[in-house]
Parts: structure tokens; sequence; C-alpha cells
């Protein structure tokens, strides 16, 4: 934006010598096939700041696209994963990721448990919501606010009910079989947002934050 001074969306702090730019919602996300023609929105950031998230996502995807493979898009990744695996450079991602579904415990229907690094997965929506934040509002967000994470399926049986409201927000993603979001605030709760994202189709991160300039209890302690 013109006149406008340009900041990190990640650290916030002014950008002045050669920026970079990042893709909302990450390119990782999607299948490598569809890479190419991507026409993501983008941000401004650090190099540095953006690279130290890389290996997050990557354990992102690794960890959670499994879990969508039944999806058409969820297929595409995995079958990504599948390629990548067999490299001896994954060895240490994917022993991670193979040693978190714990396959002596078999629930109904054939699911498995399968554990995840909530820190890291939390890490990498918290990201996402910087970024989608700041291409709404053209704002920092800071890592300090209030916030909270939910993750769960994208099936009836799994959505609680707390979070039917959402379905009232338009969905806003460009390439929704991959990556789709919400945004929804709620005027009797000023400064609160919501985010919900829905990735390939199957995991629903929700994330609730206070917004800048919040006069709340806590946030006037930051
Ligand atoms: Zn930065
Ligand atoms: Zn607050």
């Amino acid at each position: 934006m013109k006149g406008t001074e340009k900041i990190c969306y990640l650290c916030g702090d002014k950008i002045t010598s050669s920026c970079s730019r990042d893709h909302v919602p990450p390119r990782q996300l999607f299948p490598k096939q569809a890479r190419e023609k991507l026409d993501l929105t983008t941000v401004l950031v650090h190099a540095k700041c953006n690279s130290e998230y890389q290996k997050d996502e990557e354990y992102f995807v690794s960890s959670l696209g499994p879990l969508a493979m039944e999806t058409s898009s969820g297929k595409l990744v995995w079958d990504d994963l599948r390629k990548r695996i067999i490299r001896p450079e994954s060895r240490k991602l994917t022993k991670k990721v193979l040693d978190e579904f714990d396959t002596r415990i078999v629930l109904p229907d054939n699911l498995i448990i399968k554990h995840f690094d909530g820190e890291r997965i939390c890490r990498v929506l918290w990201k996402i919501t910087k970024g989608l934040y700041f291409a709404e509002k053209n704002q920092f967000l800071s890592d300090k606010m209030p916030k909270h994470f939910e993750i769960f399926d994208n099936s009836a049986k799994q959505i609680p009910e707390r979070f039917s409201f959402l379905r009232s927000f338009s969905t806003r993603g460009k390439y929704p079989t991959i990556f789709d979001f919400r945004i929804a605030s709620i005027p009797e709760v000023p400064n609160f947002m919501i985010i919900a994202m829905l990735f390939w189709e199957k995991i629903i991160g929700v994330v609730m934050f206070h917004e800048p300039g919040c006069g709340c209890d806590i946030c006037k302690k930051l």
C-alpha cells in the first residue's frame, strides 16, 4: 500500500532492506502438481522470520495430511508424501509421524488413534491466522494476544455444536478443496475474532483470539 510503512506480518517490525513475500495459505498445503498455477494472496515478511516456520509447516502437512487421504485433495497430498517419505533426508520426519499412529488401539469403524505435536500444529495455525488477518486488515497480530485453538474432523459427528453458528459466515478460500476459511466476529463480544480453517476438506482448525486494541483485563496487561 502506498505511503504506509512496510512491516513484517510475522514479527511486526519494519522491513527496511529487500523484502520477501509469503503466501497465505502456505504453498506447502497444495499438492505439488497444483503449485505452479497458484494465485495466492501474499503478505510481506522478513525471509528470516518466514524460514523459522518452514520445519513446522512440513510437519503440519506430514502429520495431518495422511488423515485426509479419503478426500480427493487429501489423496493428492498423500501421494506426494508417499514419494517423499522414501527419501533418506525425510527419514527423521517420517519416523516421527509414523510413531504418532497408535495402532495398538483400534476404535470402532477401524479408526486408529493419531497423536500429534499440538504445539507445532498450533504454531502453523497461528501463522496462517496472522497472514489472513494481515491480508484482511493490514494489521499485525502479536503472538502475545490471548488465543485458543481447536482441531477436529470435518464430519457432522465431530463438529462441536457450539461452532455451528460459523456456517452462517461465508467461506472465503480461493481453492476451497485444499484450504477454505471463514472469518467470524461476534457483535456481542467486541474485539474477539474466530477464524475457522478447513484443510483438504477434512480437518478443521479453529483459532479464537483477541484483536489488537482489545481492552479486556488480560490484553490491558500486555
Ligand atoms: Zn519479521
Ligand atoms: Zn482482550
